[in-house]
């Protein structure tokens, strides 16, 4: 676990590093948080999203010890779990899942039945954003999957970030990488994907709040479908 004492950079630092990092591949800035970070980095998979299992397979040939988290909602689609647990007999890794404090039966005494629809802020607060602070509690930097092309929201995702939420680096190495990028790295390397992706879902989570999308709709346009909400609070 991380000891070193973190200090937020100034912007002009960022946009330093960020200047040098921008030309660099997806596994050169990998390598360099690596060494810049030690064992103070973690790699946030979701089992879910493509994006996160090619950086997993990045990262595990850079590091085959890398540390690795993942949320577990409670409300996951089995065939997540079950892309866990490909990816877990294929690398030989140990993922730890940060779960809610609350099961889902005392979440529903305690703020009413089906949260995710009166208030999903307040159950993505519950389920994703507070295990993920004690995730990260005690390191330094994180390493997630956030790439430009995902959102309107993340079209400003540079490799190297400060993380005011959670108070570490946040490290982006497909920060400029495509959905096809993705794709054509997953089909070279042969990693594992989540089946649930040729089936009409491009973007997963929950399965509450998560919609197959039709053909030509924006690949997260099934993420809290007709509420307004695009993102869970983890990146915004
Ligand atoms: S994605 Fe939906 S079910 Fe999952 S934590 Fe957020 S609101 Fe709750």
């Amino acid at each position: 676990m991380a000891t070193e004492q973190i200090v937020e950079p100034t912007q002009e630092e960022l946009d330093a590093l960020n200047a040098e990092l921008s030309s660099r591949t997806p596994q050169e800035i990998l390598r360099w948080a690596m060494d810049r970070f030690g064992d103070g980095l973690i790699l946030a998979c979701s089992f879910g999203g493509i994006s996160g299992m090619a950086l997993l397979d990045m990262a595990v040939k850079l590091k085959p010890d890398i540390d690795i988290f993942y949320l577990d909602t409670d409300f996951l689609f089995p065939e997540t779990y079950r892309t866990r647990d490909r990816a877990v007999e294929k690398y030989g890794i140990r993922p730890v899942a940060f779960k809610s404090r609350y099961t889902p039966e005392e979440q529903a005494q305690e703020f009413g039945d089906e949260l995710w629809r009166s208030n999903p802020d307040q159950c993505c607060a519950l389920r994703k954003v507070e295990p993920n602070r004690r995730a990260l509690e005690g390191r330094t930097a994180w390493i997630a999957g956030l790439r430009r092309d995902q959102a309107s929201t993340r079209r400003d995702v540079q490799p190297v970030s400060w993380d005011r939420k959670f108070g570490l680096y946040k490290i982006s190495p497909l920060a400029y990488w495509t959905e096809k990028d993705v794709w054509r790295y997953i089909f070279a390397n042969d990693v594992p994907y989540n089946p649930l992706h040729d089936q009409g879902y491009p973007s997963l989570g929950c399965t509450y709040c998560t919609r197959r999308v039709a053909e030509g709709e924006d690949s997260r346009a099934g993420r809290w479908s007709g509420t307004g909400k695009i993102e869970c609070g983890l990146h915004k």
